[in-house]
């Protein structure tokens, strides 16, 4: 069967309506009165109170299609886009729930049916995974739904343990994944090769039983509930008979105009993808009211600009272009996002502004950074000259590390981190003799840097604190 992502978001909802569930719209990128969260990753977060038990509505199952933005916080995915056929920073999350309603086993049964019966996906290519001690869940998918034991795997990492963030509403977890065949490099979950991309995760289903405390011990929830997550970009790629994300009807289109703005032709360049893709997560962020800015949400979203545009400009585009894809991204989304239509005109004007301002210095700070990389004594670019592209140049850390990356070469955050000290101490005595100098500084103040972890296959780079 071949849907196109829109049918594929409607058939979800309807499958879901006829059973008993409420179609809620989704909530906003910037999240209500949380001040935990960066920007909205889950379509738990706008039912949280519920989840809680806190908040009591006329309905007790939901379905929605939320909009989300990993690129951030607890769940960052912006240094995979680009490298996995799967990750974006924004995509769509398909999510039934239950507040006190059905649990369990109705939640396994109901995926189950409308991936095998409603979508009609092989069931021999799915497999499922459970946490180790949920012999209650190896049950039902064993005995209930007849998957074979070989193809039931117990995880007892924190991947089968969900959690929105430090705090709140979490549990146990239960997830699909598709296997996109052997031709592709990946082995199944709980094996060394698991971060290929052959087994791929389709959905998430939260038993959700637990409020973690802020000092991490777990609290019983009054009820139990269901929250579940199914990527809509993932799900349209089998659909599609393709492997990545990047190749599904959407994707393509704005790939197509990508190439056509930036003016070229080779449709395979990663670098379109990555500009595909945070065309979605910057026009979303400016329609749900974020801002560039140096700091908080605002850094972020200036992060993922720069990003793209230097994406751009590896392309050899001769223009500010960026701005251009959102009336693309208008024609894709619109119908399911009027907003994106209505504020069109404004997120243009937000988007090229900051183009205009990052142009000014982004080729120069380019030919610094290739004379660098011409004189490296070894694969690490310094923090001196990290640093100063950061504070002469606007390049963020993380597209330093981009670049880098590119090259197979790592950056010195250690050096980095130093630079930017000194420059603190710098205008902290400038500022004492009340000179007003690096006003600039002064507003990045507030933008944590927490550090440069680099883990199995994710490099996780910059991690900013939501103010
Ligand atoms: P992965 O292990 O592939 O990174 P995840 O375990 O982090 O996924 P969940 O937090 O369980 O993802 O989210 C529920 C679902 O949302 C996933 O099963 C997947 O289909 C989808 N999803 C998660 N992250 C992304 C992303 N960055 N881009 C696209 N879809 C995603
Ligand atoms: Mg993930
Ligand atoms: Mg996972
Ligand atoms: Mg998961």
């Amino acid at each position: 069967m071949t849907l196109s992502t829109a049918d594929l978001r409607q058939k979800f909802f309807d499958y879901y309506k006829s059973h008993g569930h409420q179609v809620v719209a989704s909530s906003s990128l910037v999240p209500a009165d949380d001040p935990t969260l960066l920007f909205t990753n889950a379509g738990m977060n706008q039912f949280k109170d519920l989840l809680l038990g806190t908040e009591k509505r006329s309905y007790t199952r939901a379905v929605s299609a939320q909009r989300c933005v990993r690129a951030g916080g607890k769940h960052n995915d912006l240094e995979n886009v680009g490298y996995t056929a799967r990750h974006h920073t924004f995509f769509e999350m398909l999510g039934n729930f239950s507040f006190g309603d059905y649990f369990k086993k109705e939640a396994i049964e109901f995926s189950w049916t409308f991936l095998t019966r409603e979508l009609g996906l092989p069931k021999e290519k799915l497999l499922v995974t459970v946490y180790t001690e949920d012999d209650e869940a190896f049950d039902i998918w064993e005995n209930h739904i007849g998957v074979p034991k070989e193809k039931i795997i117990r995880i007892s990492t924190s991947d089968n343990f969900w959690s929105m963030g430090d705090t709140g509403p979490c549990g146990p977890c239960s997830e699909i994944f598709y296997d996109h065949g052997e031709h592709i490099w990946g082995g199944p979950p709980g094996t060394p090769e698991e971060d290929g991309d052959r087994f791929i995760e389709i959905w998430n289903l939260v038993f959700m039983q637990y409020n973690k405390q802020a000092d991490g011990s777990m609290e019983a929830l009054p009820q139990k509930s269901i929250d579940t997550g199914m990527g809509l970009e993932r799900i349209a790629a089998i659909l599609q008979d393709v492997h990545s994300n990047y190749e599904i009807d959407l994707f393509q289109n704005l790939i197509k105009s990508a190439a056509d703005v930036v003016g070229t032709t080779d449709l395979e360049n990663k670098s379109l993808r990555v500009i595909a893709d945070h065309i979605r997560s910057c026009s979303f962020l400016i329609c749900d009211g974020v801002m560039p800015s140096n700091e908080g949400r605002g850094y972020v979203l200036r992060r993922i600009i720069r990003r793209a545009v230097r994406h751009g400009y590896k392309l050899g585009a001769s223009d500010i272009f960026f701005y251009k894809l959102v009336s693309a991204l208008a024609k894709e989304m619109g119908n399911a996002y009027p907003e994106l239509v209505d504020q069109q005109p404004v997120v243009e004007k937000v988007l090229r502004v900051e183009e205009e301002q990052f142009s000014k210095t982004l080729s120069r700070g380019m030919a610094m950074l290739n004379d660098a990389l011409t004189s490296l004594e070894d694969d690490t670019i310094p923090g001196d000259v990290v640093f100063k592209l950061y504070d002469t140049y606007g390049f963020p850390v993380d597209l330093t590390n981009d670049v880098a990356r590119e090259h197979d070469l790592k950056i010195d955050i250690d050096g980095f981190d130093s630079e930017m000290a000194k420059q603190r101490e710098r205008a902290q005595k400038a500022s004492n003799f009340g000179a007003d100098y690096n006003a600039r500084l002064n507003t990045n103040a507030t933008s944590t840097f927490t550090g440069y972890t680099e883990t199995a296959g994710e490099a996780n780079v910059v991690e900013l604190i939501a103010d």
